[in-house]
Formats: structure tokens, sequence, C-alpha cells
């Protein structure tokens, strides 16, 4: 299944995917799937970010070759960091660069959208957790990162959590091919087979702590190539099998 979040008459409305026509839901696709009987072309249907998040657990250091880009070794267990729900961004949706922060990086990721409410779960059990997977760009005020000392306000200004195109589910986090182009060049090259800690792992370590509700998202962790972008700029994330994320930086 794609699970799509589209505007309609103003207003959120959840569908799926099915060739290129849109099929829209009465409700959220977490519990039981009802459709409303609307169907809209995919092309003419304005994407929304596919979630519901009343959080974005993000994962810092999750690829060892991006814990040394950035000056240390990879920690021996995941360091957890939070991008609150202003950070929402659509697909396609501009990513404002505030005047004051002198570098903004991209940081594209594997994300995790929550299908229940999740507390205490076993890794073996993730599955049942899950809605399915997406694109992410972690985008990241890096000057203010390292000024503050911690984080809170350097990954948390409006806009910095693009997520999208869409959910998919069915499909298996183990080793997903990841791509980040900036103006179409290259910049990261990444797989998922290559996490420190898995998906399971992760949704285990996370639901230890705390509790993840529908829609909430995981962002899994950049692998190496992090840089700058500037207004002007688009930036790509592409994961196999599922898309291409796209935003302008203005
Ligand atoms: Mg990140």
């Amino acid at each position: 299944m794609k699970y799509v979040k589209i505007e309609r008459n103003g207003q959120p409305c959840w569908g799926v995917v099915k060739e290129d026509s849109v099929h829209t839901l009465k409700g959220d696709p977490y519990k039981t799937l009802e459709y409303d009987g609307g169907s809209y072309e995919l092309s003419s249907c304005k994407l929304l970010a596919p979630c519901d998040a009343t959080k974005v657990v993000c994962v810092g250091k999750n690829y060892a070759e991006h814990a040394r880009e950035m000056g240390g070794e990879a920690p021996g267990f995941p360091v957890l960091f939070i991008k609150a729900p202003n950070t929402i961004n659509a697909p396609e949706g501009a990513v404002h660069a505030p005047g004051f922060v002198s570098r903004l990086d991209y940081e594209g990721e594997l994300a995790v959208v929550v299908k229940r409410r999740a507390k205490d779960v076993k890794a073996k059990d993730f599955a049942d957790y899950v809605l399915g997977y997406t694109c992410l760009n972690d985008v990241t005020a890096r000057d203010i990162q390292q000024h503050d000392g911690q984080w809170s306000r350097g990954k948390s200004m409006d806009g910095f959590c693009p997520v999208g195109p869409w959910v998919v589910s069915e499909l298996d986090p183990g080793a997903l091919a990841l791509t980040t182009r900036l103006n179409g060049k290259t910049v990261q090259q990444g797989n998922t087979a290559d996490f420190i800690t898995a998906v399971p792992q992760l949704i285990e370590f996370i639901t230890a702590a705390m509790t993840l509700e529908p829609g909430d998202v995981i962002a899994t962790g950049t692998p190496a190539g992090i840089g700058p972008m500037v207004p002007g700029d688009a930036v790509e994330v592409e994961i196999e099998g599922i898309g291409v994320l796209k935003n302008q930086i203005i």
C-alpha cells in the first residue's frame, strides 16, 4: 500500500495511491481502511506530509561513516533527539533558511511512520507498529547546533522536517539504498543495511523510554556526505522502493 495525505477543499485528507489515482479515505489509515468514494488524479493533488506527528524521534549517528565525519566514533547505543511538530513540512514544501543561520545542512534519512500506540515493543514485534516508510530530510542549522551545545534550536526551526511523498507499507527496511541530490548532483549515498542500530531494535530502544503515537515519525539517521544548502537550491532524498522527496530552499 502507498498512503498519501492530500489537501482537499482546504482540509487534509488521507488516501491510497493506486496506479495514477488517489482513492480517499474516511479517516486515517492507522486502523481499518474505509474509502469515502473519492478518486483524484495523483498529479493534480497537493501532497501534505504523510504523518500526524506529535513528535519526530531522531537518531543521531546511526551510520559509522557519518559519525566519523562529525569528528568521533559511533556511540555504543542510539543517541536520540526530538524534532518538534512545527518542523513538519510537505513534499515539495519550501524550506525557509532564516537569515541568522550561516550554515544550513541537508540530512537524507529513512523515516518510519508509526501505525499504533507503541510502548515496550519487542524488536521481533516491530512490524505490528509500523504503518510504513517514507523519505525525510533532517534539515539542520549546523552553526546553531554547534553554538548552542545542544540541538533543540538548530534542529527544530519551522519547516525543518520535510516528509514524503508517501508512506509505503510492506517494505523491508533492512537494505534500502538512499541517495541525496543537491541541484541534481549526488551528495549522499547510503544503504540502510549499514545502520548501526536497525529499525526493529530502534523501535524497542525508543519505546522502552517513550510512548509512540499513531502518526509519529522516527528519523533513522543520515549517511556520510552531509553538506550545506543555500536559498535557491533544490534538494532531493530518494529511497529505493519509496520515491523522491524534493524541496526548495528559500
Ligand atoms: Mg539526522
